[in-house]
Order: C-alpha cells, then structure tokens, then sequence
C-alpha cells in the first residue's frame, strides 16, 4: 500500500486520484496484515484496489466527479466496496470519473480531466478514466469501475489494460451512485483477465435487500474458469463492427488479435448485428431518461451542495442545481425529461425500449451461431484532450460498439491486443452471452 501510495503522489498530475489518505489507506492494511497473521486466508488479503469516486465509501469522500457532492460522505460503503473489503482488498483512494459517469473521455469531471499515461495529452477514456490511468500507470494494482454503456471497456481499450463488466444483475448497485439503473453495472479494471477474475469473483452476489435488480446467483469463482483450451472456440465476428468510421490501425489490430485466435484453434464466424447503428439513438434516450429521474435527489435539501443565495425553496431547489451540475448532466437531465414528458413518451422513450429489446434478440440469434463476440471496443484509439472541441455528439458516436451489449444487458469486457497511431493502446472487445462471464475471462486469459 505505501509503495501505490508513493507512486501516486509522484503521478499526481494524471489526475487520476481525487482522495488519497494515507493515514486511511493504512489503517485498512494493518487490519489485513491481522487477518493474515490470525490464519486468515481471503483471496485478496493486503490487496491494494482503489475505487471509481461513483461508489460510496465510509473512509474517503465520494463525489461522483461533481461539484454536486464535494467533500461528502457517507455513512455506509458500497456493496461493491463492502465485499471487496471481506475478500482482504485495502481501499487506495477514489479515483476520478466523468460527472456522474456521463461522458466517453473523462473531460466532464468538477475536478478536472485525466490524462492518458501512454501519452498525456490524450484523454484517458470515461467515465471511468481514473481507474484506466491509475492501473495502466501502476498506481494502483487494480481498480474499480462502472459501466452503463461501455465506461470499463473504453477506458480499459484506451489505457491498455484490462477490465469486464459483469451481466447486468451479478454486481449489487447499492451504494453506486445511479446513472441509468437499468445498465449500471460495476466490474474491475486490471492488468489481466485473471486478476479480473480474482476481483469480480469477489464483487459479485446476490445483494437483495439492498439491490432488487441484483441477480438470485450464487457467487462464482471465476479463476476456475481459466486455462481452458480455445480449441473449437467460435468467434463471432459481426460485420458491422467493422464498418467504414473504424479508424485502419484499430482494424489491423483487431484483425492480428483474431489471427492469433485462429492460430489457438478458434473458429471465426461471420455474424450480423443489423441494429447496430441504433444503439446510438436508442442508448442516449434511455440513459437520459433514466438520469433526469435518478439526478431528481440532488435538490440541496438531504445531502450535498447547497446554494448559498437563494429566495424561497423553489429558488433554492434551482439555484442548487443550477450551480452543482456542470453542462452535460444538465444537458442530459434536459434531455430525459423532454422524452419522458406527456406527448413525448411514446414517439421516443417507448419506441427506444422496443428498439432496446430488438438488439437483444439480435444478440440471442448471434449467440446460436458463436460462443462469443469479438470486435473493436472504439473506432479509434484515444483520442488527444480537447480533440472532439466539447462536441458531444462526437463522443457519443464513438461510443458505438459498446453500447448495444450494454442494452442487452450482457457481459463484455476489452484486453489490449495491440497499439495504433502514435502507439496508442488498442483493445479487443469481447461480448459473452448472459451469465458466461467464465467463458468470456477464460477467452481473454487464453489470449493472454
Ligand atoms: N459514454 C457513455 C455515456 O456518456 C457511457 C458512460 C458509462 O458507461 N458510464 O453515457
């Protein structure tokens, strides 16, 4: 723990810790360093994880990446955090995010941007940026992060590490600050598939007093899944992944990565995700949607920042968040409630969730042909800090090829296969059908 605790303070300016406390941080590792001495032998005894600032914790502040919830605190840990704790892990710090886990390249974070260790003026990927960085820069050995519509793969593929979100439902949201609560889902950020799966055997359970969404499954050892053969193995390789838009040097990487699994004994299978492209319309109606109603909490009445001037309550209420979020959660909040208001409902937030569920069958037809999906994470690699000039569109663009397993609801999860231009990282992703997290870290760890 010292040594992560020293690494991060000389890398201070990535940007990727927003709290550190050593005297915390220390306290937890004497704790593991008794249990280790008292015969104690947790899978993760001493390990050092620091966490995504989305999940609240007891000892360090939790602030969302917003001016929102500066300096607060909760009373409680995460389920996340809670478990991870159980299993030996020792808390690092919080690491930084996009504001509430919306955006694609960490640049919508009240604290600042991070930036990208292989390059620092690239962005690092987002939300969830700070752990990407901080793992890739061997700040910390693993990290968590959260993933609604692709904020562990991304980062993971631009920071050249690696990291698995988890089938919606196998990870408890307690204690997760919420974004879109029907995609939010946590899952680790490392250098491996199986430190991944070390991690994620620990994250995952049944939480149901405090997650109702939380799936009724037994926590599963991961690591058992590991070493098998991709002898036979069939890899779905969907056309549409690799449309025009899909920069050359992320495409020569992703075509070497399905070259090697051929050489292991894989199958490549051509396959079709014909709605691909309306994952783009269909995501950013249903997390807005789902966000304007989440964000409703923030009024400066139970927890958080306050306006300091205000009139009546009406006038504090507006003032309050007018001040608190910065431009894109409002322009999201905007956003989900004009497709949630009367009149509005049916031609997008209805028509959005049919369309939801035709990529899902889209998927279940893939799945009758291949053991899993493999494609880009992103159509470039990491682009340079300001790059997109504050256009958001452009970055929900690039958002493409992680956003239709997110609707679904199914694990995916991206491995560094290879570098681009200016010798960015780039990563392979890999989409697993519901439940086959096992499959989908034993294909990476077989890569590996
Ligand atoms: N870039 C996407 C968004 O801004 C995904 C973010 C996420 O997965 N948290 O909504």
């Amino acid at each position: 723990a010292q040594h992560f605790l020293a690494r991060s303070r000389q890398h201070a300016t990535l940007g990727a810790f927003l709290a550190l406390d050593e005297e915390a941080t220390l306290a937890q590792a004497r704790a593991a360093d008794a249990r280790i001495a008292s015969g104690d032998r947790a899978p993760l005894l001493g390990v050092p994880v620091a966490h995504k600032d989305i999940f609240v914790t007891r000892d360090f502040p939790s602030t969302a990446g917003s001016k929102m919830l500066q300096d607060y605190r909760s009373p409680f840990d995460a389920t996340v955090v809670r478990k991870l704790a159980e299993a030996g892990a020792v808390t690092l710090g919080k690491l930084n995010c996009d504001e509430f886990a919306m955006g694609s390249s960490n640049e919508n974070s009240a604290y600042g941007p991070v930036k990208n260790p292989w390059d620092p003026s690239r962005i690092p990927g987002g939300s969830s940026g700070g752990s990407a960085a901080a793992v890739a820069a061997r700040l910390a050995p693993a990290a968590t992060g959260t993933d609604t519509g692709g904020s562990i793969r991304q980062p993971a593929s631009f920071c050249g590490i690696t990291g698995i979100k988890p089938t919606y439902g196998r990870a408890s949201r307690y204690g997760m600050i919420a974004y879109a609560s029907s995609l939010d889902q946590a899952g680790p950020m490392a250098r491996s598939a199986e430190d991944c799966a070390l991690l994620l055997s620990a994250m995952c359970g049944p939480d149901p007093d405090c997650d109702s969404t939380s799936l009724d499954l037994p926590a599963e050892d991961f690591t058992r899944a590991l070493g098998g053969s991709m002898e036979g193995l069939r890899i779905g390789v969907p056309k549409e992944f690799f449309a025009e838009g899909v920069a050359a040097d992320v495409r020569a990487a992703i075509e070497g990565a399905l070259r090697e699994y051929e050489k292991l004994g894989a199958r490549r299978v051509e396959i079709s995700l014909p709605r691909t492209e309306l994952a783009i319309p269909v995501y950013y109606i249903i997390a807005p949607a789902e966000a304007s109603s989440n964000l409703s909490r923030f009024d400066g009445v139970k927890f958080g920042y306050r306006a300091k001037k205000y009139g009546d309550l009406l006038d504090m209420y507006r003032k309050t968040r007018a001040e608190g979020f910065g431009e894109e959660v409002k322009a999201r909040i905007m956003i989900g409630t004009y497709v949630l208001s009367h009149g509005y409902y049916d031609a997008y937030y209805l028509q959005a969730q049919k369309v939801r569920r035709m990529i899902a069958d889209d998927f279940q037809r893939a799945f009758q042909q291949c053991d899993v999906i493999a494609g880009p994470v992103a159509p470039s690699v990491a682009w340079k800090l300001g790059g997109h000039g504050g256009d958001p569109l452009a970055d929900y663009l690039a958002d493409i090829f992680t956003l239709p397993g997110s609707l679904a609801g199914l694990p995916g999860m991206s491995i560094p296969v290879g570098f681009g231009e200016g010798g960015m990282p780039v990563g392979l992703q890999l989409i697993g059908n519901y439940f086959q997290e096992g499959r989908l870290l034993n294909a990476a760890h077989g890569f590996q």
